[in-house]
């Protein structure tokens, strides 16, 4: 049974505007669908034609091969069927964005993911007041509160330094969180050359062709064990404990993510030194985005779906759980 609001439905499979005959980050291809952003549990391939961001659709394009669709800038109007869609920023990663859709007065905002912490690599998230705004729920639990980004690339770079024979091992998600992680080094001073695994390259290019800036990034092949003593190396989470980072002279393993918050977490991926760095809104962020766009109802996603829920409730505000399959934290 699909949940609707006027001429919005949200099934199992995605969200869908009967009217526009289209799909908001459908699970299953379709013919027509307008895409958040580019984690995989949002964007997949094979979709008939896509309306995204002109960055999320590189972005796919990237991971996917040619697609055939619309890359539109934040704020552009566009019709489909009957309804009026713009995209919104939702500073989650580069292109990432809220769909802004309107028919008849009435307004839905479709989140995606998004945070309201300030990231170089990303435009800042637009609240937009609606009548419905479907929200996330990754980090929704009062527990999660993410610290300021700038004390943990500080702690970082402290161990960096404290330990010149070792090498900085830093398992970051290649969509988003590498990138961020990168220009928050370079934020924080740290000028040398950054070393990357080989699965981060095509994006950090992309990142880069699209002007985000992330100065010197170099592979480590071909390199000794001993010339990368006190350098930091990137990688993605599923090579922190794998074959390649054996390569490393007794690196200082670190994991950038909202689940570090979690201790459990980080001691099953042997994780020496958690970074509770995250692209999701955490509780406050998530609550006060709430109150400010003050929707007439709230349809949640993603994870942590019953809290948020309960609390929106509590605030008078109707909100109701979407079983959204396949929605994962790929980026977290
Ligand atoms: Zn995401
Ligand atoms: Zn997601």
């Amino acid at each position: 049974m699909a949940i609707r609001f006027s001429w919005i439905e949200a099934h199992p499979t995605g969200i869908y505007l009967p009217s526009a005959d289209a799909w908001i980050d459908p699970a299953t291809p379709v013919d027509r669908a307008i895409i958040t952003h580019g984690h995989s549990d949002h964007a997949r391939g094979g979709h008939r034609a896509v309306l995204a961001t002109r960055e999320t659709l590189a972005i796919m394009e990237c991971r996917y091969g040619p697609q055939s669709g619309q890359g539109l800038g934040y704020g552009e109007v566009i019709r489909i069927g009957d309804v009026d869609l713009r995209l919104v920023p939702a500073g989650h990663v580069l292109g990432s964005a809220q769909a802004v859709l309107e028919r008849r007065g009435e307004r839905v905002v479709v989140s995606g993911d998004y945070k309201r912490r300030p990231d170089p690599t990303c435009v800042p998230f637009e609240p937009v007041p609606c009548d419905v705004f479907v929200t996330e729920a990754t980090f929704a639990l009062p527990v999660f509160r993410h610290p300021p980004i700038g004390g943990e690339i500080a702690r970082l770079l402290a161990a960096q330094q404290a330990q010149p024979d070792r090498a900085v091992l830093i398992g970051a998600y290649a969509l988003g969180k590498a990138q961020r992680v990168i220009a928050e080094l370079r934020r924080h001073g740290h000028d040398r050359p950054l070393f990357i695994h080989g699965a981060l390259q095509r994006l950090c290019d992309l990142y880069r062709e699209l002007g985000v800036t992330l100065g010197e990034l170099l592979p480590i092949s071909g390199l000794k064990p001993a010339a990368l003593a006190g350098e930091i190396v990137l990688a993605p989470p599923s090579a922190l404990n794998d074959r390649w980072s054996r390569r490393l002279p007794d690196p200082i393993t670190a994991m950038a993510s909202g689940w570090m918050r979690v201790r459990q977490r980080a001691r099953q991926r042997g994780v020496e030194m958690p970074l509770v760095i995250s692209d999701h809104a955490d509780w406050d962020e998530l609550t006060t985005t709430i109150r400010e766009i003050a929707p007439r109802e709230v349809w949640v996603t993603h994870g942590r779906e019953d809290a948020l829920v309960h609390w929106c409730r509590e605030q008078q505000i109707p909100a109701r759980e979407l079983a959204l399959i396949g929605r994962e934290d790929e980026d977290d």
